[in-house]
């Protein structure tokens, strides 16, 4: 059997980095599920259909010409990984990830990258909706006021101009859209692993993961 763990949580929460480093030490592929939000936004953008017409994103979405390569997400062969991690598209995969046909358009591809000898995917739906029979399931989260502080260190570090208070308030605002949608909500699964990486480095919280893995 193939295994697959999933690692859910909050934005900012750093869970793609711990997913990605978990991935490459057991030799498994990696699933950055929010990506493929992100790349159905900004290919809804770039032909001019509407981030609320919610058929014309799930067509688009269905026939989503998306491929990651080494690490680096391309849309229609075009190298935009800086594009989608910028705030408007992050703004613009909220808005189409509240969207039924648009998750349901995705579901089916993001169940293929399950492969042999495992996978490991991030996102806020893995361990419920898209593996529900994962291996191990974990809840990655962290206080509101670190991601913040994470976020900002990040963009910083990136040259980007970044103000901390405004950076919190999105998280409580996005923390608050993401729990009180309607499809896919987030929510700790009964059956994942709570992570708190708040007082954790990265290391540590891959190693967590590696643990309870191998038990
Ligand atoms: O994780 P990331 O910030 O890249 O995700 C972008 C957006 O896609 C999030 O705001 C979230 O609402 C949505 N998403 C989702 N389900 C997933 C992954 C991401 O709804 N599995």
């Amino acid at each position: 059997t193939i295994a697959v763990i999933t690692i859910d949580g909050p934005s900012a929460s750093g869970k793609g980095t711990v997913a990605a480093r978990v991935a490459r030490l057991l030799g498994f592929a990696y699933l950055d599920s929010g990506a493929l939000y992100r790349l159905t936004a900004l290919h809804a953008k770039r032909s001019s259909v509407s981030w609320n017409d919610e058929e014309a994103v799930a067509a688009l979405a269905r026939a989503l010409p998306a491929e990651f390569r080494d690490d680096a997400v391309f849309l229609a062969g075009e190298f935009v990984e800086a594009e989608i991690r910028s705030e408007e598209i992050g703004m613009g995969a909220s808005a189409i990830a509240a969207l039924p046909a648009v998750r349901a358009a995705l579901l089916e591809r993001q169940r293929a990258y399950r492969q042999a000898p495992g996978l490991v995917t991030d996102g806020r739906d893995m361990g419920s909706v898209v593996f529900p029979d994962a291996t191990l399931k974990v809840f990655l989260t962290a206080g509101a006021d670190v991601r913040a502080d994470r976020r900002y260190k990040q963009l910083i570090s990136k040259g980007d101009s970044a103000n901390l208070p405004r950076i919190l308030q999105d998280i409580h605002e996005r923390d608050a859209r993401d729990a009180a949608r309607t499809v896919a909500p987030l929510r700790q699964e009964p059956d994942a692993r709570l992570l708190d990486t708040s007082d954790m480095t990265v290391e540590q919280a891959v190693e967590s993961v590696l643990a309870w893995y191998r038990e």
